[in-house]
């Protein structure tokens, strides 16, 4: 039996699952008009900035083609929320540009109900998009607001560098993922939970706001990303191994390897923050889950001390091209 057509497929999967909109605009985080018409109308907050992001997910590029495609969905979402909250936004609308071999209800049916139970945890709304037959490919925009943003281009030489949580899972996750590893049941709930769900870190950016001097999510690796930061502010950094909150999962799963994979492995979507020395005590009150793991100096390139030695890693994280 074929699928539905394009329109059919936009008002069942998507345009039912969300709502539309109201006239007034103050409902629904000022949607006066959502999915259906040529463009959305959207009021955005008063006195406040909006943050735009965009990712596309290639199949079997940024993501297994045969896996879940309500895990698929929800990790779409997520990894574009990453943004946001790295930037201290918060989310208000996303669009979506999905291409699909074919129209396959038996796969739209878990994506659109785990791109609308993601989008209603956290608080965003579908409002557009656009329908395309090709190679499996998902393209989302999500767009926040602002008040205080968190930019790549602010710290300074002294400046303590913070992770956020631990580091590492999701890349130790993926061989699990990708089927070509087998581990106990318990391990494979794990590794799926750390590559298909990883969470936007809001309430850390948030509480950190008055304190961060640079921030972005680590979605490429920690010396890729502390890279960004460290060229966006024209400094270098030192980093101390030892105190590199390295994921339970790592270490299970690459115990010869751990610390290399929290270093360099992507897909964690932890925030890297930079703050400056004399706030160490107000931010350590905070009593967030971060870790300070060393801090940003003159000397361009990053330098890694482990156990009291310099240490080289043999990569530096994932790059497309
Ligand atoms: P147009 O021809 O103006 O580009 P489309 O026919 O592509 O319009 O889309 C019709 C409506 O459905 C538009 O409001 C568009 O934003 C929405 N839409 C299309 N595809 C999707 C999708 N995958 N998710 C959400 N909304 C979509
Ligand atoms: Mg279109």
């Amino acid at each position: 039996m074929p699928g539905p057509g394009e329109f059919e497929l936009i008002r069942e999967y998507f345009t039912s699952r969300f709502q539309t909109g109201s006239r007034s605009g103050t409902a629904d985080n000022g949607v006066e008009l959502g999915i259906g018409d040529d463009c959305a109308l959207l009021l955005p907050p008063a006195g406040k900035r909006l943050a735009t992001s965009v990712d596309t997910l290639v199949a079997d590029v940024h993501f297994p083609a045969g896996g879940d495609p309500y895990r698929i969905a929800s990790r779409a979402l997520r990894v574009n929320l990453s943004d946001l909250a790295a930037m201290n936004a918060e989310p208000l609308w996303f669009t979506l540009a999905l291409t699909l071999p074919h129209s396959d209800p038996a796969w739209l049916e878990p994506f659109a109900r785990g791109l609308a139970e993601t989008a209603h945890e956290f608080g965003i709304t579908l409002v557009g998009g656009d329908t395309t037959k090709g190679p499996l490919s998902i393209t989302i925009q999500v767009t926040g607001a602002c008040a205080r943003p968190l930019r790549r281009d602010g710290a300074s030489a002294g400046d303590i560098i913070y992770v956020s949580n631990q580091l590492g899972a999701a890349a130790a996750a993926l061989p699990v993922v990708l089927g070509e590893v087998t581990v106990s049941p318990r391990q494979q709930q794990q590794a799926e939970t750390a590559y298909y769900a990883p969470e936007p870190q809001f309430a850390v950016a948030r509480a950190v706001e008055g304190y961060a001097s640079a921030a972005l999510d680590i979605s490429d690796g920690l010396l890729a990303d502390l890279g960004h930061i460290c060229d966006a502010s024209q400094l270098g950094a030192e980093l101390n191994l030892d105190q590199l909150p390295v994921a339970v999962l790592a270490h299970s799963l690459q115990a010869d390897a751990a610390v290399e994979t929290a270093l360099t492995g992507g897909d964690d979507y932890q925030l890297c923050f930079t703050v400056p020395a004399r706030h160490r005590d107000a931010v350590q009150a905070l009593q967030l889950p971060i870790t300070p793991i060393g801090h940003l100096s003159e000397e361009p390139g990053i330098r890694c001390q482990w156990h009291g030695k310099p240490w080289q890693p043999r990569g530096t994280g994932y790059q497309h091209f």
